[in-house]
């Protein structure tokens, strides 16, 4: 499916800026582009790999989010759902839903299920990941709109292994796309 989506997956990796992090992300410029649904990844999106919650300044973001888009508006999709980021979540961010019991990313099963809970439209529903051949192409495979965040939360001297690991893979995936992107646009 990357490979059959490889176009799609360019052009995100190819208009998304090098150092985007999700805190540069505006809640309110989002909905002003019609945006009425936020999707949002964990690991490297709200805090580093294997954290319970959210990374301190994600904490207001969060708060506008739910002020602007309304807190059933807001979702968690994460392909790693620990009870304790559930239990966090229900605790300090109410009416937030942190979706569970479906195919892992890049199935697009959950923002599927995402989009029949609120009735909206494909492309009013946004997924913000930070992985190419995960998050961005099942949101190509729903046919919703990303922000694809390249700028991670990474935190190498707690959980050295598999942060390496992940940016191990990250790092494969923007190579494999811009090797794409080279053959398809070689005067760019
Ligand atoms: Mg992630």
């Amino acid at each position: 499916m990357g490979y059959r989506y490889r176009q799609a997956l360019t052009q995100v990796y190819r208009t998304t800026p090098r150092q985007r992090q999700l805190c540069q992300l505006s809640p309110i410029e989002l909905k002003q582009q019609g945006i009425t649904v936020l999707v949002l990844d964990f690991d490297g999106v709200l805090a580093a790999h294997g954290e319970s919650q959210p990374a301190k300044e994600v904490h207001p973001w969060l708060q506008t989010c739910i002020q602007c888009f309304g807190a059933n508006q807001v979702f968690v999709l994460s392909n790693k759902p620990l009870a304790s980021r559930i239990a966090h979540f229900n605790c300090h961010y109410q009416g937030v839903r942190y979706i569970t019991a479906v195919r892992k990313k890049p199935y697009p099963d959950g923002l599927k299920e995402i989009i029949a809970l609120t009735g909206q439209s494909s492309h009013q529903v946004m997924l913000i990941d930070d992985r190419l051949l995960t998050g961005v192409l099942a949101a190509c495979l729903a046919n919703v709109s990303v922000a694809y965040i390249t700028y991670p939360y990474v935190q190498l001297s707690k959980r050295p292994l598999p942060e390496m690991f992940f940016m191990v893979l990250r790092f494969l995936e923007r190579y494999l796309i811009s090797l794409y992107s080279r053959f398809t646009y070689p005067n760019h």
